[in-house]
């Protein structure tokens, strides 16, 4: 998923959307010059931390004369543009210089960064260094870090972002200002997609339910046909999966674990994905099909929910869970995703 896709729209003074709890503090902040000189933001994928990451980029160094940030000076425009040569973005995907897959920030690559903050910045009025998924950060590369934060430089600016930030080591954290990012209500997401991508009631509905509060995930869905392709196929393997014998469930949860390496998140999106159906077969279980995420899908649920069991799908819901967690707390991916497909319930 593109994270840099909703952070485009040119002219608008902040692109964050529904963390005003943040929003109004780091403005206070801004205005009374005390912006802390590392940040750690925490919160579920999707939910705005890197758009407000940036958002905050351009805060320091746009050079507009009006509120900041503008949006159009140079400085913001290349800082949206990514092409902006004091701030820099480093994550598992982005650290993979020689295009093998890693599960991990190294140790070379935040060097290689840092040493930025040892420097003037180069065409800007502060470097900003975003480290996207820190609780990937290796141990060597986290010491590293935690040097650079006790001794922080003057117009430097380190932005941590986590989707678990019980990974970090608390010698960091503690060098940091914390903020929780929320995920949004589906009543937001489904007025931002009507207002400003103008996306039919029905459909930003649908996405709105199905985005588990992730308005990166809505705005790429409804922006780009691919993702609810993606989606039909993850489904379709999911039933295939189901009614598939033992060699087929391991082929396919190799082939789930060796895409974890290149795309944590994706493969994560799967499972979410697992869970929320088995969630609407359970509730259609109870007769209350209200309360369905995938209404789009209604009658393939209804056909799988007559030949399951109750309890088997109930207690996959929870096997998921855990293999989610186990997944965020670096078990083996193969070995939780097999465990799970162990327990994956049978379609009679
Ligand atoms: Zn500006």
């Amino acid at each position: 998923m593109n994270l840099f896709v909703y952070c485009t729209r040119e002219g608008v003074l902040w692109l964050i959307h529904g963390q005003d709890h943040i929003l109004t503090q780091i403005k206070a902040s801004l205005s009374a010059n005390r912006l802390a000189h590392a940040y750690l933001f925490c919160g579920p994928s999707g939910v705005g931390k890197m758009c407000f990451a940036m958002d905050l980029a351009k805060a320091v160094n746009c050079v507009s004369d009006m509120e900041q940030p503008c949006g159009l000076c140079e400085q913001c425009v290349r800082i949206a543009s990514k092409n902006h040569s004091d701030v820099r973005v480093l994550g598992v995907q982005n650290s993979d210089n020689d295009s093998r897959s890693r599960t991990v920030i190294g140790i070379d690559d935040v060097k290689e960064v840092l040493h930025k903050t040892n420097l003037k910045p180069f065409e800007g009025k502060c470097t900003v260094i975003v480290f996207d998924g820190a609780e990937n950060l290796s141990t060597e590369a986290s010491n590293a870090l935690l040097k650079t934060l006790e001794e922080p430089a003057p117009q430097v600016l380190i932005i941590l972002l986590t989707n678990n930030d019980a990974n970090i080591l608390d010698t960091i954290r503690s060098r940091c200002r914390s903020y929780t990012f929320n995920v949004l209500p589906k009543e937001l997401i489904t007025k931002i997609l009507i207002d400003e991508y103008s996306c039919n009631s029905e459909n930003s509905e649908l996405i709105a339910r199905l985005s588990r509060g992730s308005i990166g995930w809505a705005i790429s869905a409804a922006t780009n046909p691919d993702v609810l392709k993606q989606r039909d196929a993850d489904l379709n393997h999911l039933q295939q999966t189901m009614e598939a014998g033992l060699v087929e469930k391991f082929d396919y949860v190799s082939e789930l674990a060796s895409e974890f390496g290149r795309n944590r998140d994706g493969v994560k999106d799967v499972l979410y994905l697992w869970r929320t159906w088995c969630r609407d077969l359970i509730i259609l279980n109870m007769s209350s099909e209200e309360h369905v995420i995938n209404s789009d899908k209604i009658t393939m649920l209804k056909d799988q929910e007559s030949n399951m069991n109750f309890r088997d799908i109930s207690s996959f819901v929870g096997v998921v869970d855990r293999t989610i967690y186990a997944l965020d707390h670096n078990v083996n991916p193969r070995l939780a995703l097999e465990n799970m497909i162990l327990n994956m319930p049978k379609v009679r």
